[in-house]
Formats: structure tokens, C-alpha cells, sequence
């Protein structure tokens, strides 16, 4: 395909997800403005991330903290988008990783926690992050059993000081692999019910649920997901090409 018409394409499937996100939220009477969509570009190379961007997308994930690296520096993008890890982050990946100012929705132990917090206070920035349940109670899935959130929590209370620090401001949950949406949805309130539940223990505000995939981000927005993270709805009709695949 062109690249004319990848942007194109590109351009198009933004839009009818904005739409469809739009519709979601309404449907359960929510507004659509508390709904982050993260186009999540790990699948495709800077070029095309960049087209993603100028259909209007703000927010960029990816699971890989070397490709966020590579994009972040690759991109003219400064001040456009704010970048998301969405995957595992390993301590030694901390530093370089602050540097490009992300979200990290990863968070999945108390020594990666520590880290982010340490490092955060000597760049001096407030760095937000999410913490990973794993609420499918499939032990092949990646984040953390509700109590051990719940754990982690009670020995991260504090939020940062106006110096900087990581400031926890929710959770991070998937849907088990192969779960029908109906089944997710259930998933998507179990990560709900556990956010109310810590919030009201510890007093300490977690607005932020990222929550929703490309197959089942109408659950999730049912649920009061305020950040969906979709990839592969977002590049349809042109991850056939191996032009455009990294
Ligand atoms: C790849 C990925 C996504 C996007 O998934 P799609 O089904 O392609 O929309 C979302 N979240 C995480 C953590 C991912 O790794």
C-alpha cells in the first residue's frame, strides 16, 4: 500500500474509533472526555506511528521500553504526545525511560516502584504510574494478584513531595487471553471494585483505570475505564504490507 494511502487509512480508523469510543461512553452515560485513547504503535515502525499522530492521536503506548526510546527520539514530536509503557520495564530501564516524561502503566513489584521513585526525585519530575493487576487469575498473565497490589500500596502511601517522585494514580488490567467480552467485562469491574476498595482504605485518590483492548474496550468504558489501549483496530488494512512492520 502507498503511503498516501496507509495515512490515509490510518487517518480513517482513528476517526472510527474515536467514534466508537464516543458511543461506548454514551451508551453507559458517561462522557467521553474521561476517556484516554492510547494508540498503542508497537506494531509498527516510526513512520507510521507519526501518521497515527497527525490523525490526531495525543497518546502513544508501547510495550517495549527500547522501542519507546527509539520513537521518542526518533519523532519530531515534542510536545505533542505524551508516551505510555504499557509493558515490563526492567530497574536497569528506568533512567532512560523518565527521560521521555511517560505514564507507566507496568508497575508489577515494589523494588520497579522504588525505582521509578528514586530515579524520578533525582530528575526532579513527578513520574504518574498505574499498578498491574492481574485479575484474570490466569498465572501465565502478567501484573500482580489483588493482594499483592494491596500490599504494594499499603507500603507506598505517600504521594510524592512537589519535588517529584512516581505518583501512584491507579491500575493497569488485561483481560485473560481468549476471554469473551462478557467474560472480560466481569474481569474490567473485579479491577474497578479493587480501585474503589484501595482508594477508600488508604484515602489516597486513583482516578485512572487502563483497561480495554482493541477486542474489548466497550467492556471496559462499561466499566469506567478512563484510559483504553488500542493497537491493532488502529492500523487495520495496513499491517499486511511487511513494509510497514517493525
Ligand atoms: C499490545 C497491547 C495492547 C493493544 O492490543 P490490541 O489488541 O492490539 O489493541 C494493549 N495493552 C497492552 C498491555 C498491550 O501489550
Amino acid at each position: 500500500m502507498s503511503d498516501t494511502n496507509s495515512r490515509l487509512r490510518i487517518a480513517e480508523n482513528w476517526r472510527a474509533v474515536v467514534e466508537e469510543v464516543r458511543q461506548a461512553a454514551a451508551s453507559t452515560g458517561r462522557d467521553p472526555a474521561g476517556i484516554q485513547i492510547i494508540g498503542v504503535s508497537k506494531y509498527v515502525d516510526a513512520a507510521t506511528t507519526g501518521a497515527l499522530v497527525d490523525a490526531g492521536c495525543t497518546d502513544l503506548g508501547e510495550s517495549r521500553p527500547q522501542q519507546l526510546w527509539q520513537k521518542a527520539e526518533f519523532l519530531p514530536l515534542a510536545g505533542r504526545v505524551r508516551w505510555h509503557l504499557i509493558g515490563h520495564l526492567q530497574t536497569n530501564k528506568v533512567r532512560r525511560t523518565l527521560r521521555c516524561h511517560p505514564v507507566i502503566h507496568s508497575v508489577d513489584s515494589d523494588r520497579l516502584l522504588q525505582k521509578i521513585d528514586d530515579e524520578a526525585r533525582a530528575q526532579q519530575i513527578e513520574v504518574p504510574v498505574l499498578v498491574e493487576v492481574n485479575v484474570s487469575g490466569d498465572p501465565a498473565k502478567t501484573g500482580l494478584s489483588p493482594d499483592m497490589v494491596e500490599a504494594l500500596l499499603d507500603d507506598f502511601p505517600v504521594p510524592p513531595e512537589p519535588a517529584g517522585g512516581a505518583r501512584v494514580c491507579g491500575l493497569m488490567a488485561m483481560a485473560g487471553w481468549g476471554t469473551r467480552p462478557t467474560e472480560a467485562r466481569h474481569q474490567f469491574a473485579d479491577a474497578r471494585e479493587l480501585r474503589d476498595h484501595l482508594q477508600m482504605k488508604s484515602g489516597v485518590p486513583l482516578p485512572e483505570l487502563s483497561m480495554g483492548m482493541s477486542g474489548d474496550f466497550a467492556a471496559a468504558i462499561a466499566e469506567g475505564a478512563t484510559m483504553v489501549r488500542i493497537g491493532s483496530r488502529l492500523f487495520e488494512g495496513i499491517l499486511e504490507g511487511p513494509e510497514h512492520r517493525k
